[in-house]
Formats: structure tokens, sequence, C-alpha cells
């Protein structure tokens, strides 16, 4: 899974790109810790980076996607990354873009977690406060005075990327405002939507078994599995419409992408378990071929349409869902 954490100075990527972390296994790349570290290590990067940090300025394009051509190549990054922090200006996307095309990698989605302006200098306050109070250094940049700089940074040369993820239909909008709970819990269910985690694709294994069924079985037990697995894409499609509630943006694209895969793969599991029946004919000869052959085309009918069925009632349930909003 490949994403990126767009949002002014605290809207809580961090925080939100920690958990994804803990529950999907992969990394977090955050710049301005990279850059931090670089800073505190006195590295020729971390000289050209101090004074403009301090500032609430942003460091050069280049520097920053130096750091993350490099870091993207390391082994622990080949499962996927959140990015935080990266890209904040639209060469950085498009640098971006270039550096994942060269590894013929696809970004998942872009989550962007917008928040009330007002209630961030608050936010930087607590978390401030906070950081004193566990005896930790605190960040050179979180004072008001600097956290204005930095939110005027975001809004000409980051909020940009709104539009250009929007664009490419990778945006997905979440109100950063709610608790840390809701937000990551609307975070994952998006991530269910759109099929970047493993429950979505559970349908695929639904596939793999009406394919392990058909060639060793016979007609009737893959007609039967089709079924099956036309049901549980039923519920999968649903499941990835609801899920979609409350996402903003390109959330309604998702869910209807989420809706038609199951109904893809229902209708190549009743393929299959078509192709199934005719195989499995040939791998039993002792059975009447009139039987056989009438029984298969009946059941296969059968199939076809509850597939159908269910297709109607998706796409109903994803445009309720989706005109909701
Ligand atoms: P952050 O920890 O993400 O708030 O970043 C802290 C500071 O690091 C920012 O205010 C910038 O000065 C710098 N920085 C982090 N990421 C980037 C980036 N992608 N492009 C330019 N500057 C960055």
């Amino acid at each position: 899974m490949r994403l990126i954490l767009l949002g002014p100075p605290g809207a809580g990527k961090g925080t939100q790109a920690q958990r994804l972390v803990q529950k999907h296994g992969i990394v977090q790349l955050s710049t301005g810790d990279m850059l931090r570290a670089a800073v505190a290590a006195g590295t020729p990067i971390g000289l050209k980076a101090k004074d403009i940090m301090a500032n609430g300025g942003l460091v050069p394009d280049e520097v920053v996607v130096g750091i993350i051509a490099d870091r993207i190549d390391e082994p622990d990054a080949r499962k996927g990354f959140i990015l935080d922090g990266f890209p904040r200006t639209v060469p950085q996307a498009e640098a971006l873009d270039e550096l994942l095309k060269k590894k013929h990698v696809k970004l998942d989605a872009v989550v962007e977690l917008r928040v009330n302006e007002s209630a961030l200098i608050a936010r930087v306050e607590t978390r401030v406060a906070q950081m004193r109070e566990r005896g930790e250094d605190v960040r050179v940049d979180d004072t008001p005075e600097v956290l204005t700089k930095r939110l005027a940074s975001y809004r000409a040369q980051t909020e940009p990327l709104v539009h250009y993820y929007s664009e490419k239909r990778k945006l997905m909008t979440i109100d950063g405002m709610m608790t840390i709970e809701q937000v990551t819990g609307a975070i994952n269910r998006l991530l269910d939507a759109i099929g970047a985690t493993e429950s979505v694709p559970a349908a695929k294994s639904v596939k793999k078994a009406v394919k392990k069924t058909s060639r060793k079985g016979t007609a009737k037990k893959a007609a039967a599995t089709a079924k099956k697995a036309t049901k549980k894409s039923a519920k999968t499609a649903k499941k990835s419409a609801k899920s979609a509630k409350g996402v903003k943006g390109a959330g309604k694209a998702a869910a209807k992408k989420a809706a038609k895969k199951p109904a893809k793969t229902a209708k190549k599991a009743v393929k299959t378990a078509r192709k199934g029946g005719s195989r499995a004919s040939t791998a039993a000869p002792k059975r009447p071929a009139a039987a056989r052959g009438r029984g298969g085309v009946a059941r296969a009918a059968q199939t076809r349409k509850v597939a159908k069925k269910v297709t109607k009632k998706r796409a109903k349930t994803v445009k309720r869902l989706t005109k909701r909003r």
C-alpha cells in the first residue's frame, strides 16, 4: 500500500501515519523527521535546511526529492509506505510520479485531512505542552509565529496538491476535526473501499476456491461455489459502498470501483463454474451425458440470474449512498 497523507501542520498526519504503520506494517516516510535528523547530525543537507526550517519555509524541492528517491529504494519500503509531509509542492508531486513510474508501482490514495485553521494553533500548543511534560525537546518551529508562516507556506505551495490529486482521482478528503479514533476509522474504511487493504480482495480467494472446485469437482459443486462467490461478492460490494460513506471527492468513484470489482469476480466465477462443469463432465465419463448437460445448463442459468440480480442491487446501493452527499 502506498499512501500520501496531506494536510496542514497540526492536522494529525504524524499520529495517523503511526497508526497506519502499526495496522498495516508499512513504513512512515516523514521528510520533516528526516530533515530534523539531518540537522541534528549536521550533514550537508541538514546545514542547508536548518535555517529554512526554523523560519517555517520550505526546503528546496531537489533536496527533499533526493531524500525520498533514496528512501523509497530501501528494502523496508518495498512493501509499501506512507508519505507524511511529502510532496509539499506541485514539482515534488510530479517528481514523485516519475519516481513511482520508473519503479512500476502505483500510488493507492492521497488522504487529505481537512481541518479548521483556527483549531491548528491550539492543537500545536497542546502538542508543545505535552512534549514539555514528557521532557522531550520541543521543535524550534512549533511557536505561534513560525506556525503562522508554515500555514502560509501550506496554503500557497501545498494546497494546490488538493487539485493536482483530485484531477488524478486519487484524492480522498477526511474531516480531520473528528477525534483521533474517528479519523483512523474513516481512513481505514476508505482504504477498504478502494481495495488497498486485504479485506476486499477476499473476493479473490473465493474466485480461487471456485477455480479449484471446478477443476476437481463436478458441475454441481462448481455452480454451488459460484453461487456462494456471487453472494459474497454482493456483500463485499455493499460493504465497499458503505465504507465510502463520509468520504468526499474521489471516494464516490472509489466506492463505485470497489463495488464493480466483486461484480466482475462474480461474473468470472460463474463463467469458471460453467467451464468447470464441462471439464468435470469429461472427468466423470460414467454419468449419462444428457443428465450432466441439462443439470449444468439449468444451474448455470440460475447462477447467471443471481449474478444479474446482484449487479442491479449493487448499482442501486452505490447510487443511493453516493446520492446522499
Ligand atoms: P514537518 O515535520 O512535516 O512539519 O516539516 C517540518 C519542516 O521541514 C517544514 O516546515 C519544512 O521546512 C521542512 N520540510 C518537510 N518536508 C518538506 C518538503 N516535502 N518540502 C520542503 N520542506 C519540507
